[in-house]
């Protein structure tokens, strides 16, 4: 048996809640994407007793696996956070609110073509670290790719997000925060709806709402150590 859903959330919930005072932002603008990568659908169930409503996967398959197991639970919100693979959109499309890692046109594409009722909701990875092992568009081509996706009939642009690398003091990565949301501030001047970051996991989230994180995506606080 692992740890206890439910008093993680609350800690959780807690320390979002005392990073926004700190910040000085509304506990409301800052949303937490429960990563439920690698764990099974029971321990979602628990997290969701206990409220939580958001949950994010990095697999199509995981996700379309998971969403059958826990399709009883009327208010649940699945978010994709993963890589795109191009012949995976059709798992995604249909149950994904949000697409956080869309890193070029071609994956665009890829999703929009699987858009029926309404367009896609999609934020733009940025590989602000730039090692060579990591996902997203780099900071001088993120915005031309905004601008090309908010181009694309079935893609809804919401925003920006990134992947620090990991570090034991998440003040080292304060500032790769802070260039996300200067980039999206850059991409709002030139007319681009980029209005949500998601920025922030178990290790440096206080620091990610600081610099204005409106979604969070935390898995190993919540859920414990994952395994493989
Ligand atoms: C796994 C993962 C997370 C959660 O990481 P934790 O350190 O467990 O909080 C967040 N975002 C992405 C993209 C991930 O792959």
């Amino acid at each position: 048996m692992g740890v206890r859903i439910e008093e993680r959330l609350l800690e959780v919930r807690a320390g979002i809640a005392a990073a926004c005072a700190a910040a000085g932002r509304a506990t409301t603008e800052v949303k937490l994407v429960a990563v439920s990568k690698k764990h099974p659908p029971e321990r979602i169930r628990e997290a969701y007793a206990a409220g939580q409503r958001d949950f994010g996967e990095n697999y199509a398959q995981e996700l379309r696996d998971k969403a059958r197991a826990l399709s009883d639970l009327p208010e649940i919100r699945w978010h994709f956070i993963g890589r795109i693979q191009s012949n995976k959109a059709r798992y995604i499309v249909p149950l994904a609110i949000r697409v956080h890692a869309v890193d070029s046109v071609s994956h665009a594409q890829a999703l929009a073509k699987r858009a029926r009722e309404a367009p896609v909701p999609c934020l733009v990875e940025v590989n602000l670290s730039l090692e060579a092992t990591k996902a997203g568009a780099t900071e001088a081509e993120a915005l031309t790719l905004c601008e090309a996706l908010h181009g694309i009939e079935g893609i809804d642009l919401k925003g920006l997000m990134t992947m620090p690398p990991y570090v034991h003091d998440p003040e080292v990565v304060a500032p790769l925060f802070a260039r996300l949301a200067h980039l999206a501030a850059e991409g709002r001047r030139r007319g681009l709806p980029l209005h949500e970051l998601s920025m922030g996991m178990t290790v440096d989230y206080p620091v990610a709402i600081r610099h204005g994180a409106t979604w969070v995506r935390i898995g190993t606080a919540i859920f414990g150590p994952r395994e493989g």
